[in-house]
């Protein structure tokens, strides 16, 4: 039986105008994504991808096309249901972490639970994504790979129905950064729709159930072997 899905991206379209020219960074995607789906995204440097993110993510606008997610129009919204969007519906997770240097562990996953309507309890989040015993301490006191659980911990604790990863191994070692996949797997495992981009190949050997390959914009495999596919070209 078909999965009920939760994001459907039709035709998506994002130009960017400047000096030298266009440049199309998403020129025609579609795809759907089920609820409780894992899906990896992945494509060379320029292909799109942050571009496609941030749109689902609420932070860019696009040129044309629609997104939905959960059957309401997000390329609809105005600027306020945006707001709302970003704090209750999605959690993203970026490849530096982006943490609030001078709070801590805590501090931070909290600052993210008091901009929305129904958090979890912060410190039940961090000790679920295994930081229990870091709770005071503060970013730089902390390892990358315990940088970026406190991130997920923060997109988390909205309770958000699908979770947004932009390269979040990006600046790990390969022990880390399957650590941060598992986890990632872990949440999904849960319930959480988890949208994940990624180079690292052997991750996305190791996890994925569905890889969407994109360049130039565009959509250029997407299925169990999509990653197969894009090595090939
Ligand atoms: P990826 O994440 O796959 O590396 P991006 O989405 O960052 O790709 O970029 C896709 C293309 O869009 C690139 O050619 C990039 O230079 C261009 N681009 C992205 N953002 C902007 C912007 N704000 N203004 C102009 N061009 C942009």
């Amino acid at each position: 039986m078909e999965g009920q899905k939760l994001l459907t991206v039709k035709d998506l379209k994002t130009y960017f105008y400047t000096s030298g020219g266009v440049s199309k960074a998403v020129d025609g995607v579609s795809f759907e994504v089920e609820k409780g789906e894992l899906c990896v995204i992945v494509g060379p440097s320029g292909a799109g991808k942050t571009t496609l993110l941030n749109i689902l993510g609420g932070m860019d606008t696009r040129t044309s096309g629609k997104v939905f997610l959960d059957g309401a129009e997000v390329s609809a919204f105005h600027k306020r249901q945006l707001t709302t969007y970003r704090r209750q519906d999605v959690g993203f997770v970026f490849q530096f972490y982006n943490l609030v240097q001078n709070l801590t562990a805590l501090e931070n996953v909290e600052l993210a639970s008091q901009i929305c309507r129904d958090p979890l309890d912060p410190s039940q989040v961090l000790a679920d994504v295994g930081l229990a015993a870091r709770a005071k301490n503060f970013p730089a006191q902390l390892s990358g790979g315990e940088q970026q659980r406190v991130a997920i911990a923060r997109a988390l604790v909205n309770n958000p129905s699908m979770i947004i990863a932009d390269e979040p191994t990006g600046n790990l070692d390969p022990a880390r950064s399957y650590e941060i996949m598992l986890l990632l797997e872990e949440i999904n495992n849960l319930g959480t729709t988890v949208l994940v981009v990624t180079h690292e190949r052997e991750l996305v050997e190791r996890f994925t159930k569905r890889v969407i390959a994109i360049d130039d914009g565009k959509v250029i495999s997407d299925g169990m072997d999509g990653y197969y596919h894009y090595e090939e070209q």
